[in-house]
């Protein structure tokens, strides 16, 4: 018998991965090119070059040991290497004491949370927002706060915000490039919203951190700038991952970077590394640490995305759809024709094109197209979308 907890769980399973299991049985019947998946945020651009010949080159070093345990937060090489890394772009000072290497951005925010949490304890974050946030925080029995959204531009509801500040919010955690909208918050939000924390923290006698969970921060159009948060708030904690920024979401690594400005810095850090070893990751891989940190400058191919994005925004908007450029990442947060997004979501099914119910993030009304597919496939599923338009007018 499951416990009465993952019984509650497996009734609430991720909608996103349903549906791409039902993406593969529909490809079953109908053939993988009749089918428009658009469910999931996995990269359909390849991994920059480098990256292949930075794993042959370590697997053919004949290195012993290479495979084998090290400390819980990773090699220290490679932790030094990405915190010179983030120093050169964002005028930092940190060391590899700050850095510890993540089983991806989700291993990285689960290890953090275990860090801070206790039951109880109050995490907000701005709708819409990534769904699993909610299994995150409940397995350190934390509550998520989720502020409502501002659909007119999706950046974060400020004013709503700081009245869902309590003695009880241990932490706050923005995603940007956001999944599911690709909008990027901009400094003035930051500036913003890093003043209301000060204040609450003051108000309260109490430390709120900031985690930025970014794992799209590399995926940014138009040469769009992404703030670092470090810089304007003190008590920030990254997650950063290279699933999408180097397109190896099924290699899970990634890294926490915590600010030495943070209060609590050195018991944080000492958490968090044992945090990573009794959640039964351990360690990150260690063969793909070796990787990345060959490839700290190489770039998947953001053209690509880019292709897709114009495509499907100018399309859509012709058609009738409503929805707000995307700034970053690879997704469009698409207001519903009609109020039901799930019934929406389920009418595209019919035309076996795949799209994700706004509620899952936090926000109804709207439907969520991952557009990290080969551009044929939007110019192939673009029928249907005209298609499901106009039928419901
Ligand atoms: N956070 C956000 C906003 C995401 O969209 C995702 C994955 O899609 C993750 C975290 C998890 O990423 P990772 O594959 O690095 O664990």
């Amino acid at each position: 018998m499951i416990s009465e907890k993952m019984h509650e769980q497996v009734k609430n399973s991720s909608v996103i991965r349903a549906m791409f299991e039902e993406g593969k049985r529909l490809a079953g019947i109908y053939g993988a090119e009749n089918v428009f998946d658009f469910s999931l945020g996995n990269p359909n651009v390849e991994p920059p070059e480098e990256v292949k010949k930075a794993i042959l080159e370590i697997v053919n070093d004949n290195d012993i040991g290479i495979h084998g345990y090290m400390n819980n937060s990773g090699y220290e090489e490679v932790r030094a290497a990405i915190a010179k890394s983030i120093n050169d772009k964002f005028g930092t000072t940190i060391t590899h004491n700050s850095i510890l290497m993540t089983v991806g951005a989700a291993g990285g925010l689960n290890v953090i949370l275990k860090t801070l949490l206790n039951p109880k304890d109050e995490v907000i974050t701005f709708a819409p927002f990534f769904g699993e946030y909610r299994n995150y925080v409940k397995n350190f029995e934390g509550e998520l706060i989720a502020v409502s959204p501002n659909t007119i531009d999706f950046q974060p509801n400020l004013k709503e915000f700081k009245d869902k500040i309590t003695p009880r919010t241990k932490a706050v955690i923005i995603n940007s490039p956001n999944n599911p909208t690709g909008v990027i918050y901009s400094e003035e939000t930051i500036i913003k919203l890093s003043e209301i924390l000060r204040e609450k923290q003051k108000e309260f006698g109490t430390d709120i951190y900031l985690i930025a969970d970014e794992p799209y921060r590399e995926l940014a159009y138009d040469q769009a700038e992404v703030p670092y948060l470090s810089k304007y708030y003190a008590n920030t904690i990254v997650g950063y991952s290279y699933s999408k920024s180097l397109s190896l979401p099924g290699e899970r690594i990634g890294y926490l970077m915590i600010s030495d400005q943070a209060a609590d810095f050195e018991n944080i850090i000492s958490a968090a590394n044992i945090a990573n070893r009794i959640l039964g990751f351990v360690n990150a891989p260690a063969l793909f640490q070796r990787v990345i940190v060959k490839c700290l400058d190489a770039k998947v191919d953001l053209e690509a995305y880019n292709r897709n994005r114009e495509l499907l925004y100018k399309e859509l908007l012709s058609y009738g759809y409503q929805c707000i450029k995307p700034e970053g990442a690879f997704y469009m947060f698409v207001k519903s024709p009609i109020e039901n997004d799930a019934e929406f979501c389920s009418l595209a099914n019919k035309k076996n094109i795949l799209i994700v119910p706004g509620s899952a993030f936090g926000c109804p009304g709207y439907v969520r197209i991952a557009y990290c597919v080969a551009y044929e496939t939007i110019v192939k599923a673009l029928p249907g979308f005209k298609a499901l338009i106009e039928e419901l007018k």
